[in-house]
This record gives structure tokens, C-alpha cells and sequence, in this order.
């Protein structure tokens, strides 16, 4: 009974003020300043807040950039700003797009920059997105790498983005919602060098580091902003004369009122674990992907979307059954391995032993997009995935 209570509690609590929940306030704190510093700020730099996951996240990087560019937005409104836009590559996740139809700026004015045929950002097309967009009467302001992307699991070139964007004076998010993990893990954190060059980064524990949903969290370089951005002052809640230091009341700094508690998960997780508990759990996932990888490699009826070691932990293939070897991959060819995934992935869920995603990509037809994040996750679950597919792809016929 007291258990149920104690943990009814712990997740309905609301957190608009340090009276209501000091201890989860303070937790923030401290989970905040330990990403800081993983991320690579300073001593003086760094702020944030959790939010309702990484959709969330990225929205508040667009909304405290625009802020910081144009403050006069938050009484004005867009109509006192000049045509925004904004850059992110065309596999970045289509949060910034929701994001952008919510904050008035509009899905078109979200520049796609190209990717590589592995799916990292290209820098020149960056640039010379950024200077079309200003030769056509445009304001580019920010700009989105991603580490991590959602179904390549690509890291973007982040010290040539923030070459580019420190050249142009434009703010530089990194979203490493999927991504941030690898920065606790000695062996991958390079894939993320430059991230401390970041204006803003989004992380969501709840991915790569396996923390229940939701927790996200939002990250700023520059102290203060998501306050001045985002605070109404209502006086039933933020007052001025409170006996303690009011800086504890964050919740202003978000765009809610009440807020859920999504830090004890992760403090507690952290506790227990330990930074080398993550890292360990989450090199394993790695492993994991590589193992697939080199398993794919060796087998005849699967094919690689590309031929690259995954840098993430997403390994992308298409299944090709036995009516489809050996001949012409015309268009024809292509239309039919289009359907196998999705006949595939229909009996997966008839059968109920395993399922795993699909999706196509550009002119790509519909692949598996394999990805591990559950630490409980073995080899032999990667290969019971393979033979399962083999298994119920083998006898597809096309009419
Ligand atoms: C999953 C993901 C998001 C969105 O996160 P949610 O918590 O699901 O809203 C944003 N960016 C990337 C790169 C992601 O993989």
C-alpha cells in the first residue's frame, strides 16, 4: 500500500515550483549539470529542462533560437519578423516540421539539406542551401545536425556544421535524441566530436539508455534563455517574495504549467547503474548491430541498404526470397521486393513471434530497419530475428 502510494506520488507530482517538489527540482538540477558536462560546456554554461520527449525537445530549440535572434517575436508575433527558415538534412526526423507548423514558421520554410549515400549531412549543400536562401530574400537562423538519425542511425559532421553555422551566425542544434547515449560510451563518443560547439541539444534517455518514457531533455548553451523565452510570471504560482531563491522555480521556463516527473527514473537509473553501467549496457547494443551486420554480410538472401559498418545501432537490409534471385533488377524487380517486407511483416504479427519495422526511403523500396536499445536484447534473439524472416519470406510468390 505505501509502495503504490509512494510511487502515485512520485509520478503525478506536478512541477511548477521547488514548494510543490524540491527533491525532483534538485534532481533536475543535478542530472541537468552531469549532461553539461558530458556534452563538453563549461562551468558557466549550460541549461535546460526535461520535456515531454524529443519532438518536444527540438521544438524548444527552434522556439529559444528564434527568441534569441528575434525576442520581439513573443509579444509581436511572426508577422513582426522577417521570412525565417531553417536547415536540417533530409533524414533528420520529422519533428522539426511538426515544430515549425506549430511555432507559425511553416513546413516550408524548413530547408532539407542533402545527405550522403550513408545519410550524413553534406556541408556544401548546407552552405549553398544557406546562400540561395538568403540570395532569395530569406533569414536562415538555425540550423539541426543530427546524431543519431532515426532510421540510418547516421551522426552528422558536426564541426563542419558549426564551422558553417558559426560563419553565418546561426544557431546550431544538435539533435541527438537517438544518438546521445553513445556520448557515455568511451569507445563511440567521438561520432559525436563538436557536440559542445552545440547552441542547443536535445537527449533522450528514454532511447539509447533505456529509461521507461518519457525523458527527454533539452539543452541550451547560453544560461537564462528558456526563461526569458518562455515565462508568463502568473502570480498565483511565481511569486517575487517567496522566502527561498525563486531560481528553483523552473517551471516557467517551459511552455506548460503543471509537469510531469520524469527525472526520478533517471536519477535512480543513474545511481544504480553508474555512468559505466550505461556505457556498458549501451556498447553491448552496439556489439549487437555489428554482430547482425557481419551475420547479413554472409548470407546471400539478405541484402544491406548500404554497404558501411553501422555507426548506431540501426542496421537497415531487405530480404530477398528465392522468386526473386538471380534475375534482372529492373523496375519491375524493385515493385516486387517493395512488397515483401510488408507481406513479411503481416505474418510476424499473425504469428506473434517477433516483429521488427519497415519503411522505404527516397527511391529505395521498403527494407528492415533493425535497431537495439534493450539491453536484454542476445545474439541469439538477432538471429532467431533472421530466421524468422527467412522463414516466412521463403515461399513469397508474385502473381
Ligand atoms: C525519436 C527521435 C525524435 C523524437 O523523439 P520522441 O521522444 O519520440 O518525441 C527526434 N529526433 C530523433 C533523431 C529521433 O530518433
Amino acid at each position: 500500500m505505501c509502495v503504490t502510494t509512494f510511487s502515485q506520488t512520485m509520478i503525478t507530482l506536478s512541477r511548477f515550483t521547488y514548494e510543490i517538489s524540491p527533491v525532483f527540482i534538485i534532481m533536475e538540477e543535478i542530472v541537468l549539470k552531469k549532461m553539461f558536462e558530458i556534452v563538453g560546456w563549461k562551468e558557466n554554461e549550460g541549461d535546460g529542462i526535461f520535456s515531454p520527449g524529443g519532438t518536444i525537445s527540438n521544438l524548444y530549440s527552434i522556439l529559444v533560437a528564434r527568441y534569441k535572434y528575434f525576442p520581439i517575436v513573443k509579444t509581436k508575433g511572426m508577422a513582426a519578423l522577417p521570412p525565417i527558415v531553417l536547415f536540417t538534412s533530409e533524414h533528420s526526423h520529422y519533428s522539426f516540421e511538426k515544430a515549425s507548423a506549430a511555432l507559425g514558421i511553416g513546413t516550408e520554410n524548413v530547408i532539407a539539406v542533402k545527405g550522403d549515400e550513408r545519410g550524413k549531412m553534406i556541408p556544401s549543400d548546407l552552405e549553398a542551401k544557406i546562400l540561395k536562401a538568403k540570395a532569395e530574400g530569406f533569414v536562415p537562423f538555425y540550423v539541426s545536425a543530427t546524431a543519431g538519425t532515426t532510421v540510418y542511425g547516421a551522426f552528422d559532421p558536426i564541426e563542419d556544421i558549426a564551422d558553417i553555422c558559426e560563419k553565418h551566425n546561426l544557431w546550431m542544434h544538435v539533435d541527438a535524441a537517438w544518438g546521445g547515449g553513445l556520448l557515455l560510451s568511451k569507445k563511440h563518443c567521438f561520432k559525436l566530436n563538436g557536440i559542445k560547439r552545440a547552441n542547443s541539444v536535445t537527449w533522450n534517455p528514454h532511447k539509447m539508455m533505456g529509461v521507461p518514457l518519457q525523458c527527454s531533455a533539452v539543452l541550451t548553451r547560453e544560461k537564462g534563455l528558456l526563461q526569458a523565452c518562455n515565462q508568463m510570471q502568473a502570480t498565483y504560482l511565481f511569486q517575487r517574495d517567496k522566502h527561498y531563491n525563486t531560481a528553483y522555480d523552473t517551471g516557467d521556463k517551459t511552455i506548460q504549467c503543471g509537469r510531469h516527473v520524469d527525472i526520478f527514473k533517471l536519477w535512480l537509473m543513474w545511481k544504480a547503474k553508474g555512468t559505466s553501467g550505461f556505457e556498458h549496457q549501451i556498447n553491448g547494443c552496439l556489439e549487437l548491430a555489428l554482430y547482425i551486420y557481419k551475420t547479413l554480410k554472409t548470407k546471400e538472401n539478405f541484402q544491406l541498404v548500404f554497404p558501411e559498418e553501422p555507426e548506431h545501432t540501426n542496421v537497415c537490409f531487405w530480404y530477398i526470397p528465392p522468386s526473386l534471385r538471380g534475375i534482372l533488377k529492373d523496375y519491375e524487380w524493385k515493385a516486387k521486393l517493395h512488397k515483401v517486407a510488408p507481406m513479411i511483416k503481416a505474418h510476424m504479427m499473425e504469428e506473434g513471434a517477433v516483429m521488427v519495422g519497415y519503411q522505404p526511403l527516397g527511391d529505395k523500396p521498403n527494407f528492415f530497419r533493425m535497431v537495439f536499445s534493450n539491453p536484454a536484447t542476445t545474439k541469439s534473439d538477432a538471429d532467431f530475428l533472421l530466421e524468422e524472416i527467412e522463414k516466412l519470406g521463403e515461399n513469397i510468390q508474385f502473381m
